[in-house]
């Protein structure tokens, strides 16, 4: 991947970047200040539409809204997929404000309060229980209120997704409880006045493997018939996850979304047809949905010389984009493609780094990169920046104010 390739995705008028057709200048004014983060709704609804065409239709398609919970972004998401997954209160109300049904919406992530599962038991929406004694508290809650609450057992499973950015399934976790403990739940839950509906088994985030992937959906789907073949309760319901990953750097590899759907259908019209009969099966994608689709726009307020090194000094940074800084989970730092949004279509004539305006050494944007000389005022394009962006880093650090974000 090159930065010219994620440019040309959004587009570009007399050399500048543009973004759902307006130039990156002309966004700036708009905005009122930069940095700003904007979203292009058409990249959004074509990646839905690749999804469809490429996954076999039975598998239903969740937005998981920590990606990005801007209500806008979610409002236009919402009228493409099947499903939104959340992982807090307000993600929930951001959620139910959309016209995705409540019972399309579940509700997942550990340590969930008593208010936030008397909210989500009143609105309907699923709660993905992950561990035994939430069980017990969705239980008691819905007698409390009279409610009957619609739940799911988020499963951690007996096996571990390698090649994963981040592993959320196998080993020890604080999600879901463990596969072997599952069955013995299923007996509570069969006495319990609560609406059983069935499996999410979530194995891990950012893999460009479409191998490891395939794999770790055969073995989802192998514990989940297992699983259902110990449950005294019908299975209706199958969240498979998601985890597809998108390429950040120079020498990442776009993942084989065919392979994955070809892997899906083999599953739909073998094992879950056979074991899941009756099961809705759905995947749940973020990143994969909204990472691409988004930028994160800087402004140079300094270039500077310092031994041998040109820095170019901007006015954002990881307070509002963590991630491109290396600093949200990544074990190596490597560079975010990024680009001079105002000389989009220039050739690379220096090699620069790209900082922001904290005042700590990790506030590194670009290491080194090759770009057309950008002066101060120009304006520095961060890609990849639609998911886990500014809701995902530290917005109070040295208190600047806070982006404007746009949906174009
Ligand atoms: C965060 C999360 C996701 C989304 O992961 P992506 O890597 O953004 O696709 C999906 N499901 C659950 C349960 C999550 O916590």
């Amino acid at each position: 991947m090159t930065d010219h390739a994620t440019a040309a995705a959004f587009g570009r008028d007399v050399g500048r970047l543009t973004v759902g057709g307006v130039p990156v200048d002309r966004l700036a004014e708009r905005a009122g200040s930069t940095p700003f983060f904007a979203y292009d709704r058409r990249l959004l609804t074509e990646r839905i539409g690749l999804l469809r065409a490429t996954l076999p239709p039975e598998v239903k398609l969740s937005y998981a809204v920590k990606a990005n919970p801007m209500p806008a972004v979610v409002q236009h998401l919402a009228g493409l997929v099947d499903g939104l997954d959340v992982a807090s209160a307000l993600e929930m109300r951001t959620a139910l404000d959309t016209t995705v049904p409540p019972e399309r919406i579940s509700f997942a992530g550990p340590g969930k309060t008593d208010a936030e599962l008397r909210s989500a038991i009143a609105a309907g929406v699923t709660v993905e229980m992950e561990s035994e004694n939430e069980a017990d508290r969705v239980a008691a809650l819905g007698r409390v209120l009279g409610i009957r609450p619609r739940v799911a057992v988020r499963v951690n499973p007996d096996f571990a997704v390698k090649g994963s950015g981040m592993r959320l399934g196998g080993g020890p976790q604080q999600f879901g409880v463990d596969a072997e403990r599952v069955p013995a739940l299923l007996k509570d839950l069969e006495r319990a006045d609560v609406d059983f509906l069935g499996f999410h088994i979530f194995a891990g985030s950012q893999n460009l493997h479409a191998d490891i992937l395939a794999e770790a959906q055969r073995r989802t789907v192998d514990l989940a018939v297992r699983l259902a073949g110990e449950s005294p309760l019908p299975v209706r319901y199958l969240n498979l996850g998601g985890g597809f990953g998108i390429p950040y750097h120079d020498r990442d590899v776009p993942l084989d979304l065919a392979a994955i759907g070809a892997n899906l259908t083999e599953l739909v019209a073998g094992p879950i047809r056979a074991g899941l009969p009756r099961a809705r099966v759905a995947i749940e994608l973020g990143r994969y949905i909204v990472g691409e689709a988004g930028v994160y726009v800087t402004r140079v307020i300094d270039r500077k010389e310092s031994r041998g090194t040109t820095f170019l000094v901007v006015d954002g940074g990881l307070h509002h984009q963590l991630a491109a800084s290396g600093n949200f989970g990544q074990v190596i730092r490597r560079n975010y493609p990024l680009g001079v949004a105002t000389r989009i279509d220039g050739e690379p004539e220096e090699t620069v780094t790209v900082v922001g305006c904290l005042c700590t050494p990790l506030d590194l944007l670009g290491k080194d990169v090759s770009l057309p000389r950008a002066g101060v005022g120009d304006l520095i394009v961060l890609f990849q920046a639609g998911a886990y962006g500014l809701t995902a880093s530290p917005t109070a650090f040295l208190g600047h104010p806070a982006p404007a974000e746009m949906l174009l």
